[in-house]
């Protein structure tokens, strides 16, 4: 795959799944930008590594999203690829969930996909080409019991997803999703030893995967070899919700 000179936003892209996006589209020589929340030293190093841009700005934030996509515009004078990537996990039965863990879960994994997604369409529909791919989860697809606010971001990234592919179609724009099983990152690696042993029995495959396998993914459809590809939501879990 060839994304030489390619133009790339990776919202949260300072760790896990975001940062092996970041490092996958580099490697095939993209220019890079990403953006990250609090873990300035990580994210210093990237930036480095890369030779990228890195922002440091709440996804949950509106203007700062309109800001972020504008540097990178100005700076590259276009925009070919989004990642809406950014995420957290704030876990509780509904029936004991604060109102702050409801809204942070949704401000920060589902509202962020509208800002910047909002922000980066007008570019891409005016260059009459784009590619917008957002990261939901299983979790988006079946539900899980304590997660309810989570699974709620993760399914409304999907329905918010297909009404945009709809919108920009034609202007040469697609917009899919891609649904992580379980992966190896910081935000699962607090997961008790016998959940995840269990987790892993449920897996066909009988393991979990590395972030660089759903960067994989990323980087299909964002390939030319996928330009007919759009509103789709294909789930990259080792069989899980097959
Ligand atoms: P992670 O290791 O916890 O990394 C999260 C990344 O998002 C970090 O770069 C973090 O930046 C950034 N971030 C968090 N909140 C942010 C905010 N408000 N504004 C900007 N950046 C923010 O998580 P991950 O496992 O790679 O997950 C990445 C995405 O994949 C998430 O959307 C997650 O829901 C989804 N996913 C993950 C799994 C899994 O098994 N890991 C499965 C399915 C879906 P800082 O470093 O500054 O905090």
């Amino acid at each position: 795959m060839d994304f030489k000179d390619s133009r790339i936003l990776v919202t949260g892209g300072s760790r896990g799944i975001g940062r092996a996006i970041v490092e996958a589209f580099a490697r095939h020589g993209a220019r890079t930008a990403f953006t990250y929340r609090s873990s300035a030293d990580v994210a210093e190093a990237l930036k480095e590594q890369v030779k990228g841009l890195a922002f440091q700005c709440d996804a949950s934030d509106f203007a700062a999203a309109e800001a972020t996509v504008n540097a990178a515009v100005e700076q590259w004078g276009g925009l070919d690829i989004l990642v809406n990537n950014a995420g957290i996990t704030r876990d509780g039965l509904v029936m004991r969930m604060n109102e702050s863990d409801w809204d942070h879960v949704i401000t920060t994994n589902l509202k962020s996909v509208f800002n910047y997604s909002r922000a980066a369409s007008p570019t891409m529909m005016r260059q009459r080409s784009g590619r917008i791919i957002n990261i939901s989860s299983v979790i988006g697809l079946t539900g899980n019991a304590g997660q309810a606010n989570y699974a709620a971001s993760k399914s409304g990234m999907i329905g918010f997803s297909k009404s945009l592919a709809k919108e920009v179609a034609a202007r040469g724009v697609t917009v899919n999703v891609i649904c992580p099983g379980y992966v190896e990152t910081d935000m699962t690696n607090t997961i008790h030893k016998k959940i995840k042993e269990q987790i892993m029995n449920a897996i066909p495959v009988r393991r979990s995967a590395m972030p660089e396998e759903i960067a994989a993914s990323v980087l299909f459809l964002a390939s030319h070899d996928a330009s007919y590809i759009t509103g789709q939501v294909i789930a990259v879990d080792g069989g899980l919700t097959m």
